[in-house]
């Protein structure tokens, strides 16, 4: 991937437009989780600290026009408890109340601009919008990776504009997917869990043909089994989906890589926390009872698995984690992955928004090599899709 990167910019005394995903869950005006705001802090340190004057644009949530409720007013204390510095505020993202807030700004200061969003123009990539945008500054640096795969006028179009670069966030989830996919170590192991075939039928096409080892789990493994003619019982499973299923079982034989499905599984006939549950061999599962969680020797054969890999990236949980004690599946494996990472034997990459819960659960969000924030984009990157907000980085004018 070809981009400039911030750290190779002068920016003092420079207005540098940055595009941040402020877009952080929130109840009743509440952040009820700050990593987004957290990780911007290296990017926050280094504009202050070389004297840039920096605007920060960002969406949050999906406002239909001007919608006080999605504000990012309401931030402010946030971001200056995280970024350990004032931020001041301005009522728009374009017109007067920006042009003031830009010519208030002095080196090494932050203003926090209005709801992009608020603008329809935005979500259209419009020129005109994204020109009145590029008007107010000089260099454009995009750190927000978990919006990238929109092709929205302060995520992509602005890099068309203005000399553009990379944050320190979004250098650092591309170099950390980079190495886990595009230019790995290998052997590499790739763990796909979660519900269901069909919201990752992509991701696994493609995964299939780039790495050597195909772990999957959770509800998607059962389609898998009932696939290959096995019993699958009460469990999630998607038959209309075997076809497909059978297609990416052969795609990976001839690319080499070898898929693994559970030897053994945890079931219950109630599905609910604390449920009494059994555990049978992958062959041999009453009709009556559904599928809740990959086994003990299922993490002990992803365990063995590990030994000989160089590289693991991992969406998705193997199991109901919600539901204790059908987390332990992903528990094992994720701690498992994480003893190989803390060794130094493997780097290992995750992302997708329940695998960071999931991961969080663990007690292993450390304790990987990278653990990324975004959700949408880390599956799009996943589907092997180019990324708009990263291709218009790598191909435009290049801040100098
Ligand atoms: P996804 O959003 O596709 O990554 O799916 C995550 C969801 O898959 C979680 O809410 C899990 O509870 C669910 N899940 C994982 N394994 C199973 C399973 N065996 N049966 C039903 N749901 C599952």
């Amino acid at each position: 991937m070809d981009f400039q990167s911030l750290k190779n910019i002068d920016v003092n005394g420079k207005t540098v437009l940055l595009r941040a995903d402020l877009n952080v869950p929130a109840k009743d005006g509440e952040i009820t989780d700050t990593t987004r705001i957290d990780r911007l802090k290296p990017t926050i340190e280094y504009l202050t600290q070389k004297g840039a004057k920096t605007l920060v644009l960002s969406h949050f949530g999906r406002p239909k026009g001007v919608t006080p409720e999605f504000s990012l007013e309401f931030m402010l204390p946030a971001l200056e408890k995280s970024w350990g510095t004032k931020v001041g505020f301005a009522k728009d993202c374009i017109g007067a109340e920006a042009e003031q807030a830009k010519s208030n700004l002095q080196n090494g200061q932050i203003t926090l601009l209005e709801n992009v969003r608020f603008h329809a123009e935005e979500e259209k990539n419009d020129p005109a919008f994204t020109q009145q945008l590029a008007a107010l500054g000089d260099i454009y640096c995009n750190d927000a990776f978990s919006a990238a795969h929109r092709a929205h006028a302060s995520t992509e179009g602005l890099a068309h504009h203005l000399p553009s670069c990379a944050g320190l966030l979004m250098e650092a989830e591309l170099n950390a997917l980079n190495a886990a996919l595009e230019n790995p170590e290998r052997p590499v192991m790739a763990i796909v869990g979660g519900a269901k075939v069909s919201t990752k039928l992509s991701v696994l096409n493609n995964l299939v043909k780039k790495v050597d080892y195909l772990v999957l789990g959770g509800g998607m493994a059962n389609t898998f089994m009932y696939a290959l003619g096995k019993e699958i019982g009460q469990s999630l499973c998607e038959k209309e989906m075997a076809e497909e299923a059978k297609a990416i079982m052969n795609t990976a034989k001839a690319a080499n890589c070898e898929i693994i499905l559970p030897v053994d599984r945890v079931t219950v006939t109630e599905f609910r926390e604390n449920a009494p549950f059994e555990i049978y061999e992958a062959d041999n599962m009453p009709s009556e009872r559904q599928t809740v969680d990959a086994g003990p020797a299922t993490v002990e054969k992803i365990h063995k698995t590990l030994k000989n890999c160089k590289t693991v990236l991992w969406n998705g949980p193997l199991g109901v984690f919600e539901l204790k004690p059908f987390d332990a599946g992903t528990n094992g494996a994720a701690q498992a992955v994480a003893e190989f990472t803390k060794s130094g034997k493997i780097v290992s990459v995750a992302g997708g928004g329940d695998t960071v819960s999931a991961l969080e659960q663990a007690g292993c969000i450390n304790d990987f090599t990278y653990v990324s924030s975004a959700g949408g984009a880390f599956l799009e990157w996943m589907e092997g899709k180019p990324l708009p907000g990263v291709e218009a980085l790598s191909s435009h004018k290049k801040a100098a």
